[in-house]
């Protein structure tokens, strides 16, 4: 597995480039709003979350590894993340934002992602 950071901005920058590619414009990490989404579509209402599979513990993903040692600790540390995130997605839908979440793995397929983003981003609802 690629070097592990809190803040990997490797999918990240992917995503932002399909996006970008795809005409639509958008506002990064949004300080006021729950989470600091990845990309932020105001006028739309709508963001996009670009989780790292570790440390947001994709379900059923071989990335989403448990590490051997100290295994308690990390298991606190991910249900911590797992809760926030959907805090986050929770008070997003509250205020009436929609969100949509894409996982670092399914960056690989990159022409599913953009296809996901764009029926996310082009209706109404
Ligand atoms: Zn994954």
């Amino acid at each position: 597995m690629a070097a592990v950071h809190a803040k990997d901005t490797g999918p990240e920058l992917a995503l932002r480039r399909l996006v970008y590619g795809m005409g639509y414009r958008y506002r990064l990490h949004a300080k006021d709003l729950p989470g600091r989404p990845d990309l932020v579509f105001r006028p739309r209402k709508k963001v996009i979350f670009v989780h790292g599979c570790f440390w947001h513990r994709h379900e059923v993903c071989l990335y989403a590894t448990m590490p051997k040692s100290r295994t308690a600790y990390w298991q606190a540390k991910f249900a911590a993340n797992v809760a926030r995130d959907r805090r986050n997605a929770r008070d997003l839908k509250k205020a009436g934002w929609r969100v949509l979440t894409i996982w670092q793995c399914q960056l690989k397929q990159p022409n599913n992602v953009a296809k996901r983003a764009h029926e996310f981003l082009k209706s109404d609802h």
